[in-house]
């Protein structure tokens, strides 16, 4: 399935979900669509699959695909959807989301999202210890 046809999939079914620190993708249809929910999950190799049996007489069983790593998100489904996702009413609910997912790295998770950081010292490559200074220039500084 191309980028294009799986971005259509979530303009007209995907739900972009934020619960407290949680942040998910979903998209979920009947059960007589789980081919299509097969080759989205097989497309981009990321996500879990779940079936759900319908709720209410009459109403059909439902497969979701669901992506909710922080890794899987930031790495495939925001530059999927930065590239793909049409403008429409679902793409300005994807803006509003990916702007809190990325307060979120910003602030929790900083050295996975911008990479380790580096002594603040010219000239000095080693890993930050505390206060951004490596071990050594941290003891020089401060005694300790
Ligand atoms: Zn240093």
């Amino acid at each position: 399935m191309s980028p294009a046809q799986i971005c259509g999939f979530i303009a007209a079914e995907g739900h972009f979900s934020q619960s407290g620190t949680k942040f998910k993708l979903v998209i979920g249809l009947a059960a007589e669509d789980e081919k299509s929910v097969d080759a989205i999950a097989r497309s981009l190799a990321v996500g879990t699959r779940h079936r759900y049996p319908a709720r209410r007489f009459g109403t059909q069983e439902q497969v979701t695909w669901q992506v909710q790593a922080l890794p899987e998100l930031v790495q495939v489904i925001v530059p999927l959807c930065d590239a793909y996702l049409l403008p429409c009413h679902k793409r300005d609910q994807y803006t509003v989301w990916r702007s809190a997912l990325f307060a979120h790295l910003e602030s929790r998770h900083r050295t996975w999202f911008h990479g380790p950081r580096i002594c603040s010292v010219e000239s000095c490559d080693e890993l930050v210890r505390a206060k951004g200074l490596c071990r050594r220039h941290y003891h020089i500084a401060t005694g300790r």
